[in-house]
């Protein structure tokens, strides 16, 4: 039996979380004792790492206040429309530690990797691998899986709305700023490495033939060693990242 209630609103795309019957509409929470606002807002399903702002009653506040009975809670995305003063930051801005992706984000991974941007993956980490990497180096978690963003030790994480990896990449794009970084030729595809330009004649006993009849400029990545040069593969990619720009 509970005794208290909060009243919690919910804005912008922090609606994708909730039921048809929730979106957009005021949720009454009842609770017993006194609860934070996160553990608050998750138990309602929103991961803290998509809540930017939190204000109880006109006040900014931080994760960490509890509710009161009969509180009103107003829960922002990031966004930059809200009409408080003196917002308190619920966290430290991002870093450049790049992301790390959970399993089943390969693809993702790699058309990161193609824009040049620090995605590490692995098919074979499990979740707590995954929380104690991010929270070790700052990195940004990018999931599928709501239930993961939930864990304390995750500062930073996005939930992906689509499971089409181009509809991802563009999410990503969008959510971080990062149209204007994009800068292919950095990074390995394979396995995130620095790619470096490197002298054909250091190279010329590995390729083939014609590889090396008709191409002059070539780079390799510092930590696998995988070749890259500008044939066909090269112009299909440039066209992918045009029509994503
Ligand atoms: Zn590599």
């Amino acid at each position: 039996m509970y005794f208290f209630g909060a009243y919690f609103t919910f804005h912008k795309e922090l609606n994708d979380f909730l039921s048809k019957y929730q979106k957009d509409k005021t949720i009454f929470y009842k609770f017993n004792g006194k609860p934070s606002v996160k553990d608050s807002i998750e138990a309602i399903g929103i991961p803290h790492t998509e809540v930017e702002h939190i204000i109880v009653n006109g006040i900014s506040v931080e994760f960490s206040c509890h509710i009161k009975n009969r509180d009103e809670i107003n829960v922002y995305p990031l966004c930059s429309d809200i009409k408080c003063t003196n917002l308190i930051k619920l966290r430290e801005e991002i870093g450049d530690a790049g992301f790390i992706l959970d399993v089943n984000l390969g693809k993702l991974a790699r058309l990161l990797r193609m824009c040049g941007f620090d995605a590490l993956y692995n098919n074979s980490y499990d979740d707590h691998q995954i929380a104690q990497l991010a929270a070790d180096s700052g990195r940004i978690v990018l999931t599928r899986d709501r239930r993961l963003l939930k864990f304390k030790d995750i500062t930073y994480g996005y939930w992906l709305r689509s499971d089409d990896p181009h509809r991802q990449i563009k999410e990503v794009l969008k959510r971080y700023g990062l149209y204007g970084s994009i800068n292919e030729f950095k990074r390995c595809i394979r396995c995130n490495g620095f790619i470096q330009r490197v002298d054909k004649n250091a190279i010329i006993d590995i390729l083939e033939p014609l590889t090396e009849k008709y191409y002059n400029e070539f780079y390799r990545c510092d930590t696998c060693e995988q070749i890259y040069w500008k044939g066909s593969h090269y112009y299909k990619m440039k066209d992918y990242l045009d029509a994503l720009m």
